[in-house]
């Protein structure tokens, strides 16, 4: 059940539309209210009944008990200047953003002494952008990572992840440096690869783009998909996850010599075993229930219908 009586989303992309109507699903008692930058976002947002559209920040958030911030990692400084004195006293603010270090250090400073900020990160998404790409079970059995500081009372965050759970998720705590490093791992460093093979088979003048479209193999198809992830969204995500991610990708560097030094020197041996470790992973992947044996690697697979 979720215990909070009025929900006020700021952003109304993928996340919020999606968190709006996994709400919606669960309990139609819970207020949502919600707003985002451009006319035409809470134009789209009020026709697809996602919420009730306010304007502004301000009437959005008056008598909320849960604030979200769904908008790009590198708003979230921005946006919290102007929840500023409007945030009713004992409420939760919590965030989506893909990175946590720096995005809690963007939000602390806005935020009064009598609201409970409890950083979040649902580990759900799609390629998809706005409140059209809203899917009503994006987060069902997806894990939501939330890296709250000890001077939050554990009640409160009780309350935060049983709003996630009713949604479908499940919650796992984590510092935030911890979050960011995991993270690197798992999803920044493999969408600047995707981002990085799409771009080299743009430039690759000895074969067209039509055979790039033509004659693309699942592996290639999958980058593609990761590759038109949104722009906004992943430029915020390595400006704001610097450290990580270049750790990361340095390590990337390293294995990526060693593979090719393989090739060259005809040690199919070094290879075998390399693919033999890395399909280990694949495979417990999906007996942990993350990902299924179809062949749409990775893609959401559509559950039920949208509200
Ligand atoms: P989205 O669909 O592109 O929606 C972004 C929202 O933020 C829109 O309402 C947009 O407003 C608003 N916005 C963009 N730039 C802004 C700015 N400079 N100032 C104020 N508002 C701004 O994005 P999303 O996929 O929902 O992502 C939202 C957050 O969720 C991000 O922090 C992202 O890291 C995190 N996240 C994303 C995924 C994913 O797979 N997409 C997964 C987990 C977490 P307008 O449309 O009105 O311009």
């Amino acid at each position: 059940m979720i215990k909070y009586k009025h929900v006020a989303l700021i952003g109304l992309g993928l996340i919020a539309s999606s968190i709006a109507l996994a709400i919606k699903r669960k309990n139609s008692n819970v207020i949502i209210t919600g707003t985002s930058r451009s006319k035409k976002t809470r134009i789209l947002a009020k026709e697809l009944k996602i919420c009730q559209v306010f304007d502004n920040i301000r009437d959005t958030v008056k008598n909320a008990d849960l604030v979200i911030l769904c908008v790009p990692v590198g708003a979230m400084s921005a946006v919290s200047k102007e929840l500023k004195n409007n945030l009713k006293k004992g409420s939760t603010i919590t965030d989506v953003g893909s990175v946590k270090k720096r995005v809690i250090s963007q939000i602390n400073p806005f935020l009064p002494d009598d609201i409970f900020f409890i950083p979040g990160h649902p580990l759900a998404g799609t390629e998809e952008s706005g409140p059209q790409a809203g899917i009503s079970d994006l987060f069902e059995g997806r894990w939501c990572i939330l890296t709250p500081d000890n001077t939050v009372p554990k009640s409160e965050v009780k309350k935060l992840e049983s709003f996630w759970v009713s949604l479908g998720s499940m919650v796992r705590y984590m510092t935030p440096d911890h979050h960011d490093l995991v993270l690197a791992v798992t999803s920044h460093a493999p969408h600047l690869i995707a981002y990085t093979m799409v771009g080299v088979a743009d430039d690759f003048s000895k074969i067209s783009n039509s055979e790039v479209i033509n004659y693309s193999a699942a592996g290639f198809r999958d980058f593609t998909r990761i590759a038109a992830s949104d722009p906004t969204m992943w430029r915020d995500v390595f400006l704001n996850n610097k450290e990580a991610s270049l750790e990361i990708l340095g390590r990337f560097n390293e294995e990526l010599f060693a593979l090719q030094s393989a090739i060259r020197n005809g040690d199919g041996d070094f290879l075998y075993e390399y693919f033999k470790r890395t399909r280990k992973i694949r495979r417990s992947i999906i007996d942990a229930g993350q990902d299924t044996k179809e062949i749409n690697f990775g893609r959401y697979q559509k559950k039920s219908s949208n509200l």
